[in-house]
């Protein structure tokens, strides 16, 4: 059997823009992510949503600049 047709499987560890590091089996060498489980919104809860909550307002905010315009 030849080998150099498949990928090789390394030991790969996924290094995430909040500093956490996921060791994990992968045909890739190096991954880097910008969200894991430690710092998704759904794993950290408030701080994040309260982020997501001004983003929110601030687009509602255009939004009803833009409507009135709109109305005119
Ligand atoms: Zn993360």
């Amino acid at each position: 059997m030849k080998t150099g047709i498949h990928s090789e499987y390394y030991e790969t560890s996924i290094k995430c823009a909040c500093g956490n590091v996921i060791e994990v089996g992968s045909t890739k060498e190096d991954i880097r992510v910008e969200i894991c489980s430690k710092c998704h919104p759904f794993f950290t809860g408030k701080q994040k949503l309260i982020d997501t909550a001004g983003r929110i307002e601030r687009f509602r905010r255009k939004y009803e600049k833009f409507q009135n315009n709109q109305k005119k």
